[in-house]
């Protein structure tokens, strides 16, 4: 197997979050010799982490390094390239790598794959799989130009964990280079009003019913957007939306306020990955269920018998007025009575 670089960027207490974990899993389960290259403005606390894996650690360090800029990301990344002269890098999907990395292979005369889901070994060489065409088709490539990066999806490998050792760390210096970006600071949406939760256990998605006519002749939006936000505060679950709904609130009505376009899921929107999944006022129709296709378990609450999801799409349909099933579960939630839903 051939020498294998796993990038990985730190977080602000020095360590490593999920997604390069499971890039290090990625790196580890390929059995070839495996060097680490950090980079952040502290990373003992990440090579400490990886130390036990009996890999070769690299780091480029400093103030710069901190924070995610084009410029030094790359020129960091080329660095711990040249210094570990890998034939593949692999590095975890960040928006950091992903802005940077294509740049650097393109110096390096390389070559990169993204939104890679799994790495093999095939007949002795590394072989990728992603999936194409709106996650409709799964091809697996080969290459042969070197170094081949590959930017690994989060939530297709387990995590690494072990206990924390003291590791030594090389340190590599990428060549001065001056850079015109300076980061100001972070806009972030105020706490607890993030709806996208990548690591919940369960998706929670909101069709356009809830702002439809309902069986009492009236519209009753405040009320769906209560029983929506209760029950994702309630059971930590995250927010998605299909088009229908989430193109209502981007024409400025007063519906959900809270859904956006980041929200929607479909052939047009995202393809979330989460072990169960709740579609509720939602018909289930193709462009939008094709975004479920890394739902493990799905289950929907819909008044038509006929719906999508009833042929079958989901694993359990409830013909059931979701207000009703909403109201009645937030109560038992509240009362403690429903933990299984967010499990
Ligand atoms: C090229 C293309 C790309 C597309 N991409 C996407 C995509 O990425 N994502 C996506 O979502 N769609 C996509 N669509 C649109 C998709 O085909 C559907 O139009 C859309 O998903 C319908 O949204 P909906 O089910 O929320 O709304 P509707 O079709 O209006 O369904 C509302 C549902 O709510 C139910 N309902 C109403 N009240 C209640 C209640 N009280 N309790 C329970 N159920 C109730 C109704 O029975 C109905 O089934 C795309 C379409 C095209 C042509």
């Amino acid at each position: 197997m051939e020498p294998t670089l796993l990038l990985a960027h730190t977080e602000e207490d020095g360590t490593l979050a999920k997604p390069a974990l499971e890039a290090l899993s990625a790196a580890l389960a390929l059995g070839g010799e495996l060097t680490v290259g950090l980079v952040g403005s502290q990373v003992q606390p990440a090579a400490a982490q990886v130390a036990s894996t009996g890999a070769r650690i690299l780091a480029v360090t400093g103030a710069a390094y901190a924070q995610p800029r084009y410029a030094t990301d790359a020129d960091a990344a080329e660095a711990l390239c040249r210094a570990a002269n890998a034939s593949l890098v692999l590095a975890p999907s960040t928006s950091r790598w992903a802005r940077a990395l294509a740049g650097v292979a393109c110096r390096l005369g390389g070559r990169i794959d993204t939104h890679v889901t799994r790495l093999t070994i095939e007949n002795g060489v590394p072989a990728a799989s992603r999936w194409f065409y709106r996650q409709r088709m799964e091809g697996v490539l080969t290459r042969s130009e070197r170094p081949w990066m590959v930017l690994l999806e989060s939530g297709c490998a387990p995590a690494f964990s072990a206990t924390p050792e003291i590791a030594a760390v090389e340190a590599v210096e990428p060549p001065p280079h001056a850079t015109r970006t300076s980061v100001e600071g972070i806009r972030a949406p105020q706490a607890g009003q993030e709806t996208i939760r990548p690591d919940a256990k369960l998706l929670f998605v909101a069709g356009a019913g809830w702002t439809k006519k309902q069986p009492d002749g009236a519209i009753h939006t405040a009320e769906a957007a209560e029983l929506i936000l209760g029950f994702l505060g309630a059971a930590n679950a995250s927010l998605g939306g299909s088009k229908s709904l989430v193109d209502l609130s981007g024409e400025g009505q007063a519906v959900l306020p809270f859904m956006s376009h980041l929200n929607q899921v479909g052939q047009t929107g995202s393809t979330p990955r989460h072990p169960k999944g709740l579609s509720t006022c939602c018909h289930g129709e193709e462009p939008h269920v094709v975004g479920w296709r890394f739902i493990t378990e799905r289950r929907a609450i819909n008044l038509d018998p006929n719906c999508g999801w009833a042929r079958g799409k989901a694993d359990v349909l409830y013909l059931a007025d979701a207000f009703e099933v909403m109201r009645e579960l937030n109560r038992a939630l509240n009362r403690g009575e429903a933990g299984g839903a967010s499990s």
